[in-house]
């Protein structure tokens, strides 16, 4: 198929890719494989940045047949990999089952997500990577690759977070649990003094915890507190500490609080809570761009301290920023590979050049607490930068060069981060 004009979900990457794949079958995608001199992976169009890009092939997934397969004994769910979190959440929940966590938007590809070590939020939660028990990844031969626990040495993580270079991956499995339920509760207005001196028990309060700050004199302007109904409930007096409750429904950034999933402490399931946003809510392009660093839990304070004179900087531009925290992974590339992790995001006005100005900022800001960016988001840091954060990614590169050595998978963002 010829590629018209296109772009990613928030518009501010029009891909360059001179057609767009669309296989029906795994045996129809190794055959496009196989034949195709160079081919990238398209998931849901959710990354900020030319990740998923190529000026020779894109191949979506989305015309596979879907498959969700529950295996009760060994808790795996065997799902194709270009579905969404949305679909495998429903699912799931539909037969009483769950994923320990989710990103703030269902509406993100499993494979996708899982390519580029995405997110969501809770001390005990890593990244959804560390939930892959198992791939099926379409090799550059065309030939299909099994990857699970039981592969050579620590195969498995290498693939975890691979960034689209090591394959396709047609099938994903991922750790299960009984389903479980969640209550929402927004507090407003966490003063700054209260945030420095309390920040680590605030966001071990609850299951999942995310704070949003403008960086201004509010301090965290909301702290959505998610708590896990089977767990002891928050101990933490946030009213006490300066905060007030929300006493009706808040968006994050400054749209309609109708697309928020429910609040108010209100019990529902797991798949109904753990993202930000309801999976019936069909965004559109968002015209955003967002940046995203992990540091070492220990450093948030005095990184958020650091970041607070940028308030200036932010004003016209910050939509909304979110502290998270992120448990230790094992991935490779995993933005919080072997640290526990606080995430720093930010989403921005689509303003692509006074973004790139104020990500600079940033990272000059954040340089001394060794933040690693989101792979699936906007950075200025240049591969050297990256290869000191990112401890493993000259194995991962190797290793690239080996499964792929005619560079079927490689585009020009491969290219710059495996060099
Ligand atoms: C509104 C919004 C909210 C977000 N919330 C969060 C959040 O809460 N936490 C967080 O960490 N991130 C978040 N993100 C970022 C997002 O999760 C990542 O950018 C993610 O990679 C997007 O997945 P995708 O399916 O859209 O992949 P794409 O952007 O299409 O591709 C990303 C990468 O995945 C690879 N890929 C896709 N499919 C396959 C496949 N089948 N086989 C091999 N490689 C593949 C691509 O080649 C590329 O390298 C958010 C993004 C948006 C737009």
């Amino acid at each position: 198929m010829a590629a018209t004009t296109r772009t990613n979900w928030a518009g501010n990457v029009t891909y360059r890719a001179s057609a767009l794949e669309r296989p029906t079958s795994v045996a129809e995608l190794q055959q496009l494989v196989a034949a195709t001199p160079r081919l990238t992976a398209l998931g849901s169009t959710h990354s900020f940045n030319e990740i998923a890009d190529t000026d020779a092939v894109q191949v979506t997934l989305a015309g596979l047949p879907p498959l969700l397969e529950i295996d009760e004994t060994r808790r795996v769910v065997r799902v194709a990999a270009g579905m969404t979190h949305s679909q495998v959440a429903s699912g799931l929940e539909a037969r009483g089952w769950a994923l320990a966590n989710l990103a703030s938007l269902p509406h993100i590809s499993v494979a996708g997500a899982v390519a580029t070590g995405t997110h969501g939020s809770g001390v005990r939660n890593p990244s959804l990577a560390q939930a892959v028990v198992g791939l099926d990844v379409v090799r550059a031969s065309g030939a299909v690759d099994r990857v699970d626990a039981s592969s050579p040495d620590d195969t498995l993580d290498a693939h975890r977070v691979a960034l689209g270079a090591l394959g396709v991956v047609t099938a994903v499995e991922l750790a299960i649990e009984p389903t479980f339920q969640v209550a929402t509760t927004v507090h407003l207005d966490l003063p700054w003094d209260a945030v420095s001196a309390h920040f680590d028990d605030v966001m071990s309060d609850a299951y999942s915890v995310s704070m949003f700050t403008s960086f201004d004199d509010r301090g965290a302007r909301q702290v959505w507190t998610k708590h896990r109904v089977d767990e002891p409930g928050p101990a933490v007096d946030l009213v006490a500490l300066g905060a007030r409750r929300a006493d009706g429904p808040v968006h994050p950034g400054e749209n309609d609080a109708a697309s928020v999933t429910e609040q108010g402490g209100v019990p529902g399931s797991w798949a109904e809570r753990l993202p930000h946003f309801r999976s019936t809510f069909t965004p559109s392009t968002g015209a955003e761009i967002q940046a995203e660093y992990l540091i070492p839990a220990a450093h948030a304070v005095a990184a958020l301290d650091a970041l607070r004179p940028l308030e200036p900087v932010f004003a016209p531009l910050l939509i909304a920023a979110e502290v998270r925290t992120i448990a230790a992974d094992t991935a490779w590339l995993a933005p919080s590979t072997g640290r526990q992790s606080v995430g720093l995001h930010f989403t921005f006005r689509r303003d692509p050049a006074a973004v790139a100005s104020a990500v600079e900022r940033i990272e000059a800001v954040l340089a001394p607490f060794d933040p690693r960016p989101h792979w699936g988001k906007v950075s200025a840091a240049g591969v050297e930068r990256l290869h000191e954060v990112y401890p493993r990614l000259d194995d991962f590169a190797a290793l690239a060069r080996d499964l792929d050595p005619a560079g079927r998978f490689r585009n020009a963002f491969l290219a710059r981060v495996l060099s």
